[in-house]
């Protein structure tokens, strides 16, 4: 493909124009489609919409395990056999302690992420206490929530609470769902970000590639969260934990993982597309070049897993020339965490179950 064809699709997704469905397939799987260019012209995009800034995430399990339903993936589902220590709901004291911990660090926003099916009506009205509490101290962040299945009178108390955005994975194409969950339906989840938006939450929505899908999945999926003008989309690469219904990821090469991150970045060119889970051990030695379609990253690791150390995350950042959004400056938190946090996190694609101190890290309650 001659430079053209590069700019072509920078032009045509900045003008909001979907691009057709040949593009896509070849954008996924064409050796014709070079990857320096590629990742160029979705940087174009990512700079047009969202300039240098990389926008931090920390997830905290409120809770861990003790899943009723069976998502494949999942090393709290109840089907897993995954080793991971189970804990019960955490206290809207170490919750607000939490929250306190990763604006400290940078996050701008905090995410909750509790499991289960969905969230009972005292779940929600539990959830609109402490968002208040967090947003009373911290007016200028944000806070998102995963809580499971949501109905539209709870999505309009958390809206009312002050929540920011809710957090509800598509994971993977609507044709391909009963391959990676049996207990609830695609359909069930599109009712919560329905009900989300209906709310006026901002949806968080993303998938996890490597689960055995088509790249007519993935294409079909990345146009079903364009139709919802998801505003975060995090996308996932199945990490391998042992133990779980699905712990072999298929067909994740460096390359083919930044092709996903540069197709979810055309489709959804405002969006805040987040390279997520799993990003250490499948883009491997091209890790950094995931910031170029994607501007946001979690830190600090997984639901269950150890990601890489946050000195390593921030130092990458700042290599290539990037800013976080945060009020806190990128070199004094670089500075603050190399005293705190020397560890050298790991490289490889081996999944490093989380213990209970990583898990809990306050524990003084
Ligand atoms: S993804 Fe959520 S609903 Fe599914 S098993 Fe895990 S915790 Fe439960």
């Amino acid at each position: 493909m001659d430079h053209k064809f590069y700019e072509e699709l920078a032009k045509q997704s900045i003008a909001g124009e979907e691009l057709d469905h040949a593009t896509c397939t070849q954008i996924l799987g064409s050796k014709q489609i070079e990857l320096l260019p590629l990742i160029n012209a979705a940087y174009v995009v990512r700079k047009h919409f969202r300039g240098k800034e990389v926008v931090i995430h920390i997830i905290n399990n409120a809770q861990n395990g003790h899943c009723p339903e069976d998502c494949h993936y999942c090393a709290q589902a109840q089907s897993s056999k995954a080793d991971i220590e189970e804990y019960g709901l955490k206290s809207d004291e170490e919750m607000l302690e939490e929250a306190r911990q990763a604006y400290a660090k940078g996050a701008y926003r905090y995410c909750m992420v509790y499991a289960g099916r969905g969230a009972s009506s005292k779940r929600i009205e539990r959830l609109t206490r402490l968002i208040n509490k967090i947003k009373l101290e911290y007016p200028n962040h944000e806070i998102c929530v995963s809580t499971g299945l949501v109905t539209s009178e709870g999505a309009k108390a958390l809206k009312k609470a002050g929540l920011d955005r809710l957090n509800h994975n598509l994971n993977t194409s609507e044709s391909f769902y009963p391959n990676i969950c049996t207990t609830h339906t695609f359909a069930d989840r599109l009712n919560t970000l329905l009900a989300a938006r209906e709310a006026g939450i901002e949806v968080c929505s993303g998938i996890i590639a490597g689960m055995g899908e088509a790249h007519q999945d993935l294409i079909e999926v990345a146009k079903r969260l364009r139709f919802f003008k998801a505003a975060s989309i995090p996308v996932n690469f199945l990490i391998p934990i042992e133990g779980n219904q699905l712990s072999e990821p298929q067909d994740l090469t460096p390359e083919f993982c930044l092709r996903i991150l540069c197709l979810f970045r055309f489709l959804n060119p405002q969006s805040e597309v987040r390279v997520g889970a799993g990003r250490e051990g499948h883009l491997r030695g091209l890790e950094v070049l995931a910031l170029y379609p994607a501007n946001s990253l979690f830190l600090q690791g997984y639901l269950n897993t150890k990601g890489s150390s946050n000195v390593k995350t921030l130092q990458m950042i700042k290599d290539a020339g990037f800013e976080i959004k945060s009020d806190v400056n990128l070199e004094e938190l670089l500075a603050s965490q190399a005293q705190d946090d020397p560890v050298k996190g790991f490289d490889d694609a081996k999944a490093i179950i989380k213990d209970l101190k990583d898990l809990r890290p306050v524990l003084k309650f």
